[in-house]
């Protein structure tokens, strides 16, 4: 990955050379549109990060087919692994650690005010203020607001997290939403009772629901988990579940789902808090060596393969398609 060359003056103007692209997309059933910018002004407390792996959310993949409303022009994504390249003043990563250039982070799907009363009741990720990344209209002073770019600008009230080098981009893109929500889930549980010893039902194989997964089945639970496909159950017992069952055949196989308590999240589910985030790095940074996160990402293209990936990702939704950050020419 190639950061280029950075210039920055003291009210923040980052230049950016070669430019910075983002894949805009302009609308269902319009392809994307390579758009250079060669120029932001960070606002005090943001940063610039340049997107070293964006993986696809099949959020993205529902906004792209038209299944899910989304009004574009917008650039996508919300998942993504990177390194910051310029600061607005001084910030700090979720623990307090001071951002410098060049280190490497996740990042929230949302950004949050942090002082409204939703967000001082431990709920920012309803703040009145929210701003989402890979969901807002492109606008003159965010025009990088989402991962199928080159670099993504950072708001202030992003929950930042630094990563260490050695461990793979895909383990780490899909932290920021699935790894977040899974937390969320296991959070949500957690506040039920205790999971020891508690057999807890997961349906499907998403990212999101193996991670939950193996957080449940750390946390002591018996996870029964349901998948259709016989290699994405294979999948699913590295990751801890203790009985994976065909759905088809619950009820035969005298495992059943019966006395399990599904704690997959019915319907909409809330974008996740800054805790859970944190959460979900520590987890997968405690458990990668051990856990085949990698294998969430299937196949990685370049960014011009925008539109392809997220037809990929609507076709198969448990695999994460991945967006690599590479140069391309605009024509
Ligand atoms: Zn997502
Ligand atoms: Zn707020």
């Amino acid at each position: 990955m190639s950061v280029g060359h950075v210039t920055m003056s003291t009210e923040h103007e980052v230049a950016l050379r070669p430019s910075a692209l983002a894949m805009v997309w302009p609308g269902v059933g319009k392809k994307h549109e390579p758009v250079a910018v060669p120029g932001i002004a960070l606002a005090p407390g943001e940063v610039l990060v340049s997107v070293e792996l964006a993986t696809v959310c099949p959020r993205d993949a529902q906004y792209a087919s038209g299944a899910r409303l989304l009004r574009g022009p917008v650039v996508l994504g919300h998942e993504a692994v990177g390194r910051v390249v310029a600061l607005a003043g001084p910030v700090r990563a979720a623990g307090g650690r001071r951002l410098s250039v060049g280190s490497r982070v996740v990042w929230s799907a949302t950004a949050s005010c942090g002082r409204c009363g939703r967000c001082r009741h431990g709920m920012s990720q309803r703040c009145v203020s929210l701003h989402r990344y890979g969901h807002e209209r492109v606008a003159r002073d965010w025009q990088l607001g989402g991962a199928f770019a080159t670099h993504v600008q950072l708001r202030k009230g992003t929950t930042i997290v630094l990563v260490p080098d050695n461990v793979p981009a895909e383990v780490l893109a899909p932290i920021a939403c699935a790894g977040a929500a899974a937390a969320a889930i296991v959070e949500a549980a957690e506040r039920e009772a205790p999971l020891a010893k508690r057999t807890v039902h997961i349906a499907g194989t998403s990212a999101r629901a193996l991670t939950a997964a193996a957080m449940a089945a750390d946390a002591g639970a018996r996870v029964l988990l349901t998948e259709t496909d016989s290699e994405r159950r294979e999948l699913a017992r590295r990751f801890g579940a203790v009985a994976v069952v065909d759905s088809q055949q619950i009820g035969s196989d005298g495992l059943g789902t019966e006395g399990a308590h599904s704690i997959m999240p019915q319907g909409e589910q809330d974008a996740a808090a800054p805790r859970h985030l944190v959460r979900a790095v520590d987890f997968v940074l405690k458990t990668w060596r051990e856990l085949p996160y990698d294998e969430f990402v299937g196949e990685v293209m370049g960014l011009e393969g925008v539109d392809d990936a997220l037809r990929l990702a609507a076709s198969e939704p448990r695999a994460r398609v991945g967006l690599r950050n590479e140069r391309i020419d605009i024509v």
